[in-house]
């Protein structure tokens, strides 16, 4: 079963469970993502897995943390269990059996932190948060990364890959083909943004990347601007899909800066994938989605191709739905 076809779209809205949200419930047009949320906490996340990840957040904003905290933690539950193999050390490998992860984390004061090509590491979230708090730097890769992993605790260890890792490789080291295509299991970055009570943002993203890279390859999603941006004055937006394509048109802050410029989230979004468009063959029958939160709460999601899905989370609970394509 595809993504796609298992994909349940919530017309309506749930109570969170164990979970009090001190604000109102969210009118349908605040829902719509056009009319401003005051005051009140909103998370939104990519793909289905980002239901269980904003479920989290909420859980978080409610326990009285802030923003940052939110979308770190929100994310660690899809790098700890991703079924689609798309995050974390149960995701699928490189072509040389090796997998890399990919995360970064920014809030609304500048400050980010960022990982790239990490091995053995089960939060990479966390341990782009800790270059953010513990580092005069914002991106650390690789060995240099693990490093820092290990002195802070986060180093979980080289492991061999799952027998479903070491299978999906070894089949796919007899055609050895590499194309990714929209919406195929082999990416789905979990990437989210959170606006908390007292107005404060955050965003993450943490990936392992595409299936079947070549080692060493990095993506967009721990870079800030392409993969993920945030901007206090503005809002904040995150990408996911064919990193090659986001990294080269840096797509998250081309629509924060719309935000910025008065656009509203439907047309930042828009703009932003029209930017991609425009780049004609480069993202031709590839997939990007993108999450658009304003600082007022108003928010939108587009995508190039149809069958990108993220979660919205409010006091209302968390639904699924599909964003609008504009290919
Ligand atoms: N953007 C990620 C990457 O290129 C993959 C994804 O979001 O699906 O590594």
């Amino acid at each position: 079963m595809t993504r796609r076809d298992s994909v349940r779209l919530v017309a309506g809205s749930t109570l969170l469970a164990g979970c009090t949200i001190p604000h109102h419930a969210p009118t349908a047009a605040e829902l719509s993502g056009a009319m401003p949320m005051i005051d009140a906490p909103i998370v939104l996340a990519t793909w289905n897995h980002g239901k269980p990840a904003t479920e989290r957040a909420l859980a978080e904003l409610a326990a009285g943390h802030s923003a940052l905290d939110a979308a770190e933690r929100g994310v660690m539950v899809v790098e700890s269990e991703c079924p689609d193999r798309s995050v974390g050390l149960q995701g699928w490998p490189d072509r040389d059996g090796i997998v890399t992860l990919d995360a970064a984390i920014m809030d609304d004061t500048g400050r980010s932190g960022a990982v790239a090509c990490v091995r053995g590491v089960a939060h990479p979230i966390a341990l782009a948060r800790r270059v953010m708090d513990r580092t005069p730097h914002a991106l650390l890769v690789g060995p240099g990364a693990e490093a820092f992993a290990r002195s802070e605790g986060l180093h979980t260890g080289a492991r061999p890959l799952d027998p479903e890792q070491e299978r999906a490789w070894r089949e796919w080291l007899r055609e050895r083909q590499y194309s990714p295509r929209a919406n195929s299991e082999n990416h789905d970055t979990i990437g989210m943004v959170v606006r908390d009570a007292k107005g404060r943002m955050a965003a993450s993203c943490t990936t392992s990347g595409l299936a079947w890279k070549m080692h060493g390859r990095v993506g967009d999603s721990p870079l800030v601007g392409a993969g993920l941006y945030v901007d206090p004055k503005a809002g904040a937006a995150v990408c996911t899909g064919l990193g090659e394509v986001v990294m080269r048109k840096l797509t998250s802050c081309i629509a924060v800066e719309r935000l910025r410029s008065g656009a509203s989230p439907a047309e930042a979004c828009r703009d932003a994938l029209h930017r991609l468009v425009e780049a004609g063959p480069l993202a031709a029958n590839v997939q990007v989605g993108l999450i658009v939160l304003a600082k007022d709460g108003t928010h939108a999601a587009g995508a190039l191709q149809p069958g990108f899905t993220y979660a919205l989370g409010t006091a209302a609970g968390v639904t699924l739905h599909e964003a609008p394509a504009v290919a």
